[in-house]
């Protein structure tokens, strides 16, 4: 079992699909890169072109956002988190589970330049993707953690993330679910955004992502992978993706018909705050 058997069924199944016209397009992962090493966002529009998918241990990004506004059926070799996020997207109504042919491939996490587990990818317990129309396994062994609670969640802690930020949103840009056309940060009415990169305005963005976030994130942790300043950005994502599945037992993009927690209310929703113990400053 190998990521080599992964990519020659990939391959073929992806050349068949577009062969017989049953999809227009395929998203997943190219050649790796000389310079980085990793495999960027493929998008193979004929059977000639998906010789040229790859699969490996630095198919890294997340990928689904490259569905959104594609012609005509398409398909996705889909890491599993990379399946919940095009699950998300079709409960969001941003895709339509008909025109997404999700092809699930089983993980074994993916690494960083040096080889070594990606901290999102050594805490995550979903190997195989939970909604997916074929599947290819084989994936080699890997150990996995389990996912990080959000005991470690202080203001110290907060502040020290916010320190390291330089404020340049490439996490947004990376995440499957900042999809807005123009991000709150970037509206200038009304402005949320200050002249500087100061603390408020980092604690701004980020306590606003996370609201917007709460009960959609993936757990992929393509937002912390981005970040060239080695800031946690899952961090307080996380904290409300915990919150939200404890209290609403919701986990996004575990099946692509039941909508997220913030688009859905209930008279019996729990209404405990986010400081459960009552604390709030
Ligand atoms: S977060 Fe999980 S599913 Fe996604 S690449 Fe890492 S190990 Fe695979
Ligand atoms: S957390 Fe990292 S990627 Fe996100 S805005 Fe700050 S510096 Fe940029
Ligand atoms: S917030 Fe980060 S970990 Fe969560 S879905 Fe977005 S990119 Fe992935």
């Amino acid at each position: 079992m190998s990521f080599e058997s992964q990519e020659k069924s990939l391959r073929e199944l992806c050349e068949s699909l577009l062969r017989d016209g049953k999809v227009k397009s395929v998203a997943g992962f190219g050649p790796q890169s000389p310079d980085t090493g990793l495999s960027p966002p493929l998008i193979a529009k004929t059977a000639g072109n998906a010789k040229r998918l790859s699969w490996n241990s630095r198919c890294v990004p997340s990928i689904a956002r490259y569905l959104i506004g594609r012609d005509g059926p398409a398909a996705i070799a889909a890491k599993p988190c990379d399946a919940r996020a095009v699950a998300s997207l079709v409960t969001e109504r941003q895709l339509e589970r008909k025109d997404v042919f999700i092809i699930g491939m089983e993980c074994a996490g993916m690494t960083d330049g040096s080889g070594a587990p990606l901290r999102a990818c050594a805490e995550c317990g979903t190997r195989r993707a939970p909604v997916c129309d074929a599947e290819i396994t084989g994936a080699p062994e890997t150990a996995r953690g389990t996912r990080d609670a959000a005991e470690d969640f202080s203001p110290e802690r907060f502040r020290r993330e916010m320190d390291k930020c330089i404020l340049c949103f490439s996490c947004r840009q990376a995440c499957y679910g900042c999809y807005c056309e123009t991000c709150f940060m970037d509206r200038g009415v009304p402005s949320w955004q200050s002249a500087r990169p100061d603390v408020g305005a980092k604690m701004t963005y980020h306590l606003g992502r996370a609201m917007h976030l709460a009960g959609r994130c993936v757990e992929c942790g393509a937002c912390e992978n981005v970040c060239a300043s080695g800031v946690d950005a899952r961090y307080l994502i996380r904290a409300a993706t915990v919150f939200v599945e404890e209290e609403y037992g919701f986990r996004a993009g575990m099946d692509a018909q039941t909508p997220s927690a913030l688009l859905t209310f209930k008279s019996d929703d729990p209404e405990t705050g986010f400081w459960k113990d009552g604390k709030h400053d």
